[in-house]
């Protein structure tokens, strides 16, 4: 407690008004009215004053509080989910804004003339995440960026998994890997 604490109290002799510092609190001291000694309150320790320095805390604390309840605890107060990443980690792992892209593939079905690029991904962030456009970008055999493919996210929570499914027009296509990522 610092000296500019101070507490009120009254002489027991003269009643006379007396404001003592908080470290004098339960001392006798001389009335400064009439000088005879009189014990100071020892319960009185400012406690007002007190109370101005315990409020900001709290204030500070429920701010806190309520952050955390919004946007969920950091990463190191949370139990670790374990991931759907295979471990080790995928040779074709990309990672981009948060969003984690994985196993991609070209399929191709016999009998049909359509192509899709597909990949996993997994949300990494702790938001939920709205309207991902993912741009692919497409390669032929020789790795040679031949055009690029679209796919669409609706939501995706934190932590969770989904699959990419992207329309490919260049029939030279063997792979794909991640060009751009765009939000709402
Ligand atoms: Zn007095």
């Amino acid at each position: 407690m610092s000296e500019k604490f101070f507490a009120k109290a009254h002489c027991r002799q003269c009643g006379g008004h007396i404001e003592f510092p908080c470290e004098a609190a339960g001392m006798m001291v001389p009335c400064p009215h009439c000088q005879k000694p009189t014990p100071l309150p020892a319960a009185l320790r400012g406690k007002r004053k007190i109370w101005w320095l315990v409020m900001p805390g709290l204030l500070l604390g429920l701010i806190v509080v309520g952050w955390l309840a919004m946007n969920g605890l950091p990463h190191t107060g949370r139990a670790v989910k374990p991931s759907v990443i295979p471990n080790p980690a995928p040779a074709d792992l990309q990672r981009v804004s948060q969003l984690a892209f994985w196993n991609f593939a070209i399929e191709r079905k016999e009998e049909s003339t359509i192509t899709h690029a597909t990949a996993r991904v997994l949300n990494e962030s702790d938001a939920v995440r709205y309207g991902i456009e993912v741009k692919l970008e497409l390669l032929d055999a020789l790795g040679q960026p031949v055009g690029t493919a679209k796919d669409y996210l609706e939501r995706l929570e934190p932590n969770q998994d989904s699959h990419i499914r992207a329309l490919v027009i260049k029939r030279d296509t063997v792979s794909a890997r991640i060009q751009s990522i765009t939000e709402q």
